[in-house]
């Protein structure tokens, strides 16, 4: 069936809502009284409120189509074919009202009924937790899935030590032989294992018991459902690309890529990379603005400048020297305005702060190569031919020097960079970084449940694999 992304977030709520769902608008991508998420990084953590008692929902059954940004998949955009920053999560809730056999029963007649999704069901497979009988009874008898097709998992469990927990089941797509090889960079995705060709398109999670101290798990006498569709996914499949970005939600803006660039994204594997990136996070940097985020030093701010840099990057790479990110962002709110329309009525507003933020950064990249000239000038006068990795680091930490471009004009010279040394400087670095945030303190609080059920922190996420001061300054 060949949808467009409208039709396809359309069908699903009207889908639920003819289940008895109340369909619920997108909830800010900034958490709202939740200091223990950096971002909505799901449809559920939207719902605590409701899973965790605190508000007793007008109805038990709640669908929604939520913005979801994810920082810890940002090296994954553009090398696998199903990641992005910012993505739309479909997603189905009871609180406390139906369980595992309506949540299976109902994904299995989305995916495969003619009126709906009409997916080949011999293309499907699911994973289920291997003591989850239920769950592989309902697979098999109520849905009349193929032994072969069930794959038991270990890690099917959510569970973060204390709280509401239970066993989940995920639904992945058989894109077929072609997606047998594992290109480079991309992690393992089960059910086949070793390549990309199992696409993991729906996550059902049954949230069924209550664990104790001493690893007792009472069963929960109100048994919730909470289930994630990634919209870009289910959409590739739809509309038979090879990748999510080969939709409708993404080909507009790498068309107006190709025009600035005068490059063409078919060209050739790397490029392809940039233009990739620099869709998919130009559309966070839209969404993320849109809901009051702005570029700075630190936390969320910090993840959008971040974006933004690393945008400006790959532009480089496709010859864009000039600020260019500004121009996307009225081909984002095009795109989604009919769902979204809180970007459109700020498309201005976003592309000065995107303008301006781009603007700076240039600044910064000029002033980070005179600096670097003058090293390479000095080095050569002295006719030395390796740059200190204390210079590098320099570079990178005082001035805001990406460290390839440093090694760019390095290498442009005929000279080297002596790295252990740059290496040294770095984990330096981020010892301090790690001292600094321990005083402050407040960046391990962790008090939520649920809304680390489904992903582990992005707080944590990005303190621990990241150092803070990149490209802060
Ligand atoms: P993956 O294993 O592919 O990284 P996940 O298991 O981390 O996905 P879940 O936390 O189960 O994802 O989220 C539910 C659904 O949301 C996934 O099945 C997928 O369809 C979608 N999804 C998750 N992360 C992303 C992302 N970064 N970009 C696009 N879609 C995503
Ligand atoms: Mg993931
Ligand atoms: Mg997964
Ligand atoms: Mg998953």
């Amino acid at each position: 069936k060949k949808l467009t992304s409208a039709e396809l977030r359309q069908m699903y709520l009207d889908f639920f809502k003819e289940k008895g769902h109340k369909i619920e608008k997108s909830a800010s991508l900034v958490p709202v009284e939740d200091p223990s998420l950096l971002w909505v990084n799901s449809g559920v953590a939207t719902m605590k409120k409701y899973f965790d008692g605190t508000v007793k929902p007008e109805n038990p059954r709640i669908a929604s189509s939520q913005k979801s940004i994810r920082t810890n998949d940002i090296e994954n955009v553009g090398v696998t074919a199903r990641h992005h920053t910012l993505f739309e999560m479909l997603g189905n809730f009871s609180i406390g009202d139906y369980f595992k056999k309506e949540a299976i029963i109902w994904a299995w007649e989305f995916l495969t009924d003619e009126k709906w999704m009409a997916l080949d069901p011999e293309k499907l497979y699911v994973t289920i937790y291997p003591d989850d009988e239920e769950a592989e009874r309902i697979w098999k008898e109520e849905v009349g899935l193929d032994t072969s097709h069930i794959v038991k998992e270990e890690g099917n469990f959510w569970d973060i030590g204390e709280g509401p927990c239970g066993p989940n089941s995920e639904i992945f797509y058989d894109r077929g032989e072609a997606f047998n090889d594992l290109p480079e960079g991309h992690e393992e995705n089960y059910p086949g294992g070793e390549n990309e060709r199992w696409l993991e398109i729906w996550n059902l999670v049954f949230s069924q018991f209550n664990h104790k101290p001493n690893d007792v798990y009472d069963p929960l006498p109100n048994k919730n459902i909470d289930t994630g569709m990634g919209l870009e996914r289910m959409l590739s499949i739809l509309q038979d690309t090879p990748t999510n970005f080969e939709t409708d939600l993404f080909m507009p803006i790498i068309e107006h890529v190709e025009a600035i660039s005068g490059k063409s994204y078919k060209d050739n594997a790397e490029s392809k990379v940039s233009f990739k990136v620099i869709a998919d996070h130009v559309r966070a940097l839209s969404f993320a603005i849109s809901d009051g985020a702005l570029p700075s030093n630190e936390g969320r701010g910090y993840v959008l400048r971040r974006l933004l840099r690393r945008s400006v990057m790959h532009g480089r790479r496709l010859s864009i020297e000039k600020p260019f990110l500004s121009e996307l962002v009225p081909v984002v709110a095009s795109i989604m305005k009919e769902h979204y329309p809180e970007v459109d009525n700020a498309v201005e507003f976003i592309s000065k702060v995107i303008l301006n933020e781009e603007e700076r950064f240039l600044e910064t990249l000029a002033a980070g190569l005179d600096k670097v000239n003058e090293l390479v000038d000095t080095l050569k006068e002295a006719d030395q031919t390796v740059l200190s990795g204390k210079d590098v680091f320099q570079l990178y930490d005082t001035f805001g020097f990406p460290v390839e471009l440093t090694e760019e004009v390095v290498s442009e010279q005929n000279l080297t960079i002596n790295y252990p040394e740059f290496e040294e400087e770095m984990s330096k670095q981020k010892e301090r970084a790690r001292a600094a945030r321990q005083a402050e303190g407040s960046m391990a609080v962790q008090s939520s449940l649920l809304s680390d059920l489904k992903i582990k922190s992005e707080f944590t996420g990005y303190t621990e694999d990241e150092e803070v001061s990149k490209l802060t300054r």
